[in-house]
């Protein structure tokens, strides 16, 4: 997440969670009326007598507060006749409003016999292999102590807990991959997820075992994928994937469209779908004989079914996501991406059709209502968990109250004003988490679960790769010796390539520390399984994208084959590709580049001036960067300092300035 995000959206956790944890005694009264107004808007004038369709009031509820938001449409103020709503002004509808929320019992008093249950719906996303707590944050033990603490609250009034998960659990951490996900699946299992949604990269482990794509006939491409759903004890939900031969939503072991389960004596219909661009978003290899349906046409009809079969709750898990940056009013949407994908879905649906969509795939942040649905996504890796609590009148077999929480932060300690420890609004020391009045303690009965995974991935990360650093080899900027030595790698992986392009900035995680280098090192580098990918350009369209590039961003492009000087002519950025020789590349050669199937598919909007509509076309079969990483360092061998990486006088990138440029006459 950009810093400017992440610091827009620490703004309104500590907005949100002050509320939340009842701590007010720092705060200034000109400050809490600013907080109060944000949780407790004043009615909007230009909204007409009714005022705008949903309004949302303050809420204390085990220290925890949010936006009760009231669907007219469930409200007990409802059945109010028009002609005795339209006499309301809006100065006095805020009372009537108040007066109809005193007819509904506070959620604290129900009991399993007052006939209203409360439904917290717990929604994760991309998790992408992110089991471990890292830096003290996230990991899913730490996730357990959260929903403990949540479950007790629920056990209390009579309530349950509903844990759905958005898809792109498995992909991205050695402790994961090492399994091909099961070690995610048997700490969900332990977590007690009621459902989960099949994720895009959900297909990128092929068949069970090393190989990520079929070697053989008999080799099903799904194999992995349908290995893990045999090992949940909860549905994974796809019902827009189809195959393609029967025209159907596929039929696998534990591979559902849609489930109807009860919680607290409420039937709750979960409907799985993933992203239009599932598909082209894993390896190809790996889909064929499969197409993704539309989105909300599935949903509609699966959730039409089980309204049908009783369902008082809909609820879809969604591997299509949007993103927001605000989240002090769930109904205020201008913080949003509204073209999101789902933004776009929810708008799609008939009005009350379904209630929550836990979404995922844009790793974003979402704590919002559109068209009546309450959407929620929290970021990705397992930092953080979306939350929606229901109140569900089972007598009505409707629900008559939704409350909307920002996503949380799963943190082991936490900075007491802004209960969060995101580092971007922590400030001074951290305290032990709390969450519904408890500390927040990572379950032990999770670690266990994942300690066989742990310690298999404990030798893997130890194995020696053949090579001793020196020093440290870092990423630095903008000459960055990670970038060099990792396109170096890329270049000598291909027979005949020119270049190597690669985004530096966001596809290196780590540096390579010195000392005698281990595959864990490596992987920490290059987590994602990435694949490489040459594909065909010229001289001219190389220099576009550098020029672009340097003119647009200044994160790092990695890049070997080539040296690049740039330079201001007037208002132009004038630009020279050249071989390391000093050989000039002209406009018209043809050149091979090595890139990731990240980039060739639009990635970083990095080869954005040159891709093709849908991007480059991808190769059925080929090497992952990271493997190709450590074949190079272990064939380099012997021992490498940082300053081997580089050659001063003489440096790959040379610009007028730091990125990004701006040409200006003097
Ligand atoms: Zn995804």
């Amino acid at each position: 997440m950009p810093a400017r995000a992440a610091a827009r959206l620490s703004r309104a956790i500590v907005a949100w969670t002050t509320i939340a944890t009842g701590d007010l005694s720092h705060l200034s009264g000109g400050a809490l009326l600013r907080i109060l107004r944000q949780v407790w808007p004043t009615p909007d004038p230009s909204a007409g007598p009714l005022g705008p369709p949903l309004r949302a009031r303050a809420h204390r509820r085990d220290r925890e507060s949010s936006f009760e938001v009231q669907d007219p449409a469930a409200d007990p103020c409802a059945g109010l006749s028009m002609n005795f709503k339209n006499a309301l002004t809006a100065g006095c509808l805020l009372l009537v409003v108040s007066a109809c929320t005193l007819f509904r019992p506070p959620a604290e008093r129900l009991t399993p016999a007052s006939g209203v249950a409360t439904l917290s719906i717990v929604g994760t996303n991309d998790l992408h292999g992110g089991i471990s707590a890292r830096d003290d944050r996230g990991g899913l033990a730490l996730l357990g102590g959260y929903l403990k603490n949540l479950r007790g609250a629920r056990t209390r009034d009579g309530g349950a807990v509903l844990l759905v998960d958005a898809g792109d659990m498995f992909q991205g951490t050695l402790e994961s991959n090492a399994t091909e996900g099961a070690s995610v699946v048997a700490a969900y299992n332990a977590l007690g997820y009621t459902a989960a949604a099949v994720g895009n990269h959900e297909f990128d482990f092929g068949p069970t075992g090393p190989a990520a794509t079929p070697r053989a006939p008999a080799d099903d491409p799904r194999g992995a994928l349908k290995a893990r759903a045999a090992e949940a004890a909860f549905p994974f939900l796809a019902a827009n994937l189809v195959d393609v031969a029967s025209g159907r939503a596929v039929d696998w072991p534990n591979v559902k469209p849609a489930v109807l389960v009860e919680a607290a004596g409420v039937k709750v219909g979960i409907i799985g779908v993933m992203t239009r661009e599932a598909l082209t978003a894993t390896i190809r290899a790996n889909v064929g004989g499969l197409s993704v349906a539309p989105l909300a046409q599935t949903i509609r009809g699966h959730a039409t079914a089980l309204r049908t079969q009783g369902a008082a709750v809909v609820v879809v898990a969604a591997h299509a996501g949007g993103r927001c940056l605000n989240f002090d009013r769930p109904e205020d949407l201008s913080s949003c991406e509204s073209s999101s994908e789902i933004f776009s879905v929810a708008r799609e649906l008939p009005r009350g059709l379904v209630d929550v969509i836990v979404a995922g795939h844009t790793h974003a942040a979402v704590g919002h209502q559109v068209e009546g649905i309450a959407i929620i996504e929290a970021l990705s890796g397992g930092r953080a968990f979306g939350r929606v609590d229901l109140d569900v009148d089972r007598l009505a077999n409707h629900v008559t109250t939704r409350r909307m929480f920002a996503p949380r932060q799963i943190c082991a300690r936490e900075d007491p004003t802004t209960r969060t420890c995101d580092p971007a609004a922590t400030a001074g020391t951290l305290v032990q988490a709390e969450y519904e009045n408890a500390p927040v303690m990572p379950d032990a009965a999770i670690d266990l679960a994942l300690a066989p995974a742990l310690e298999q991935v404990r030798a893997l990360k130890a194995r020696p790769v053949g090579i001793v650093l020196d020093t440290p080899v870092r990423r630095l900027e903008p000459d960055s010796p990670l970038g060099n030595l990792f396109t170096d790698a890329l270049l000598a992986s291909v027979a005949g390539a020119d270049v190597a392009l690669h985004n530096s900035s966001g596809g290196l995680r780590a540096d390579l520390p010195q000392g005698p280098l281990t595959y864990g090192s490596v992987y920490e580098v290059m987590p994602f399984d990435n694949l490489v990918v040459p594909i065909q350009m010229t001289g001219r369209q190389l220099r576009q994208v550098f020029a672009t590039h340097l003119q647009r961003s200044s994160r790092v492009i990695g890049f070997s084959g080539i040296r690049v000087r740039a330079q201001c002519s007037g208002e132009a950025l004038e630009l020279v590709l050249m071989r390391p020789s000093g050989t000039p590349i002209s406009d018209d050669e043809p050149l091979v580049v090595v890139v990731s199937d990240f980039l060739a598919t639009g990635g970083d909007g990095i080869l954005a001036p040159i891709i093709p509509p849908g991007g480059f076309p991808l190769p059925d079969t080929a090497a992952l960067a990271r493997d190709v990483f450590a074949d190079y360092l272990n064939r380099l061998g012997g021992h490498l300092r940082q300053e081997d990486l580089l050659e001063p006088g003489n440096s790959r990138l040379s610009v007028p300035g730091a990125p990004p440029i701006r040409c200006s006459t003097p």
